[in-house]
C-alpha cells in the first residue's frame, strides 16, 4: 500500500481525505498555509510542510511547493481533494512527472473533461445523453449560426468551451440578439480562460441538477453509485444535496448509471468522478464531468455503504474495485447541509474565533467538520466551515433527523446559515421533492 500521502487541500476535505488513509495505515502529510497552522488535520498530521502565505494562489496553487513538499517527506502519492488544483490537468501531469501519484484520473483525461466540447464529444460517442446544441464549435458563417438556433428553438444558450464556475455563459431568446451575443461571449471566453471557442446548446428552463458519481479502477471495471440531486442552489453554488434523487426510478437510474459507468470504460477513466446532467421533463441532459471526489460525496457513502475516498486511495494504489455493480444497493436517504460562515440573509461572509461548538448525534447523523471550540476561521478562503449530514430509511426520516442535529448544532463566535438551512427543511416544496435549479433563489426572492 501507498506508504505517505501528500494532503494538497485544507479544511473538511484535508480531514476526510486524512481519516481514509488513517484507515489504511497511510501516513499523512498537510500542506498548509501561513494563516492555517490550526486546522485539525494538520495538528493531526504525521508531518506538515508550510508551503506559503494566506493567499491561495501563494500556497494551494502553488505547483512547486507541493511537489517540493512530496519531496523533502518522501511521500509517494498526492491527493488533490476538491476545488484549487484538483481539476488542472498540468499539475496532475507535474505530479506524475515528478514521480509520485497522483490521486485521480490521468492527466489527459483531466484535460478531455476540463474542455466542454470535448467532454460532450467524448459523451456522445459512449451515448450519454446529451443537450441537443451546435455538436462543437460555432463557426464563423453567421447565416449557419443563426439556421442552428432557429432549428434548436430559442432560448439556446452560448458557453465558452474552457468556462467554468458558472462563467462564459449567455442565454439568448431571440434571433435579434443571437450574433451579438456570441460576439460578446466569444470575447469574455478570449480575456477570461484564453480560449475563445464557443458553442451553443439549446437552453432548459426549468431543470433539475441531477448527477452520478461514478469510479474506475485501472483494471478496465467502472461502476456507479446512483445519483444525487443538487437543485438547492444560489449562485450556481449548491446549497442542500441528496441521495437518492426524488421521482427518479431504478429503471432510469441503472440506465443512465450504466451509460456513465460505460462511458469511463471507453475513456479509460480512472478513481472517483461525477456525471453532472441536467434533467426536465423525465430526460437527463449530460453538462459536464467533474474529475475529483465531490463536496457532496457523502450523501452517497450514506446510502451506498461505500467509502468513496478510501476506494478512492485503493484505485491510486492499483487494486482493483472492491465492488461489482450488482454489489451496489441503495439504503433509504441522505442529505447534506452545507454550513457556511456566513450571514444566514445576507450571505456576507462571517470569519473569526468559533468560542462555543456543540455538534449534533445520534441515528443516522453525520458531521464533516474540521472546526472545533477556539478554531478561527480565516477569511481567506471558502465560507464552508462543514457539512451536516443525515441519513434516515426514508426521505422523511432523513429531513426530521435533519431537523433535530440542525436544532442541537451550537456554533457560537460566528454567523452561520443554519437558520437558512431550517428554512429549507420546512418548506413545502422541499419537504414534496423535486425542485428546479432556480427554486431556492426565487423563495429567497434573488
Ligand atoms: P460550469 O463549468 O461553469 O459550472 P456548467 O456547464 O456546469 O458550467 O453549467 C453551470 C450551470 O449553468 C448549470 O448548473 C445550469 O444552471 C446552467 N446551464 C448550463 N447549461 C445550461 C443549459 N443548456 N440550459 C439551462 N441551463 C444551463
Amino acid at each position: 500500500m501507498i506508504e505517505k500521502l501528500v494532503i494538497a487541500n485544507r479544511g473538511e476535505i484535508a480531514l476526510r481525505i486524512q481519516r481514509a488513509c488513517r484507515e489504511l495505515g497511510i501516513k499523512t502529510v498537510a500542506v498548509h498555509s501561513e494563516a492555517d497552522r490550526d486546522l485539525k488535520h494538520v495538528r493531526l498530521a504525521d508531518e506538515s510542510v508550510c508551503i506559503g502565505p494566506a493567499s491561495s494562489a501563494g500556497s494551494y496553487l502553488q505547483i512547486p511547493s507541493i511537489i517540493s513538499a512530496a519531496e523533502i517527506t518522501d511521500a509517494v502519492a498526492i491527493h488533490p481533494g476538491y476545488g484549487f488544483l484538483s481539476e488542472n490537468a498540468d499539475f496532475a501531469e507535474r505530479v506524475e512527472e515528478s514521480g509520485f501519484i497522483f490521486v485521480g484520473p490521468k492527466p489527459e483525461t483531466i484535460r478531455l473533461m476540463g474542455d466542454k466540447i470535448t467532454a460532450i464529444e467524448a459523451m456522445r460517442a459512449a451515448g450519454v445523453p446529451c443537450v441537443p446544441g451546435s455538436d462543437g464549435p460555432l463557426s464563423d458563417d453567421k447565416q449557419q449560426t443563426l439556421r442552428l438556433a432557429h432549428d434548436i428553438g430559442y432560448p439556446v444558450i452560448i458557453k465558452a468551451s474552457g468556462g467554468g464556475g458558472g462563467r462564459g455563459m449567455r442565454v439568448v431568446h431571440s434571433e435579434a440578439a443571437l450574433l451579438n451575443a456570441i460576439a460578446l461571449t466569444r470575447a469574455e471566453a478570449g480575456a477570461t480562460f484564453g480560449n475563445d471557442t464557443v458553442y451553443m446548446e439549446k437552453y432548459l428552463q426549468n431543470p433539475r441538477h441531477i448527477e452520478f458519481q461514478v469510479m474506475a479502477d485501472t483494471h478496465g471495471n467502472a461502476i456507479h453509485l446512483g445519483e444525487r440531486d443538487c437543485s438547492m442552489q444560489r449562485r450556481h453554488q449548491k446549497v442542500v444535496e441528496e441521495a437518492p434523487a426524488p421521482e427518479i426510478t431504478a429503471e432510469l437510474r441503472s440506465r443512465i448509471g450504466e451509460r456513465c459507468a460505460e462511458a469511463c470504460r471507453q475513456i479509460g477513466y480512472r478513481g472517483a468522478g461525477t456525471f453532472e446532467f441536467l434533467y426536465e421533463n423525465g430526460e437527463f441532459y449530460f453538462i459536464e464531468m467533474n474529475t475529483r471526489v465531490q463536496v457532496e460525496h457523502p450523501v452517497t457513502e450514506l446510502i451506498t455503504g461505500v467509502d468513496i475516498v478510501k476506494e478512492q486511495l485503493l484505485i491510486a494504489d492499483g487494486k482493483k474495485l472492491t465492488y461489482a455493480q450488482s454489489d451496489i444497493k441503495i439504503h433509504g436517504h441522505a442529505i447534506e447541509c452545507r454550513i457556511n460562515a456566513e450571514d444566514a440573509v445576507s450571505f456576507i461572509p462571517s470569519p473569526g474565533e468559533i468560542t462555543r461548538l456543540h455538534v449534533p448525534g445520534g441515528p443516522g447523523i453525520r458531521v464533516d467538520t474540521h472546526i472545533y471550540a477556539g478554531y478561527r476561521v480565516p477569511p481567506y478562503y471558502d465560507s464552508m466551515i462543514g457539512k451536516l449530514i443525515a441519513h434516515g430509511e426514508n426521505r422523511n426520516s432523513a429531513i426530521a433527523r435533519m431537523r433535530t442535529a440542525l436544532s442541537e448544532m451550537v456554533i457560537d463566535g460566528i454567523k452561520t446559515n443554519i437558520p437558512l438551512h431550517q428554512e429549507i427543511m420546512k418548506d413545502q416544496k422541499f419537504i414534496t421533492g423535486g425542485a428546479n435549479i432556480h427554486y431556492l433563489e426565487k423563495k429567497l426572492g434573488l
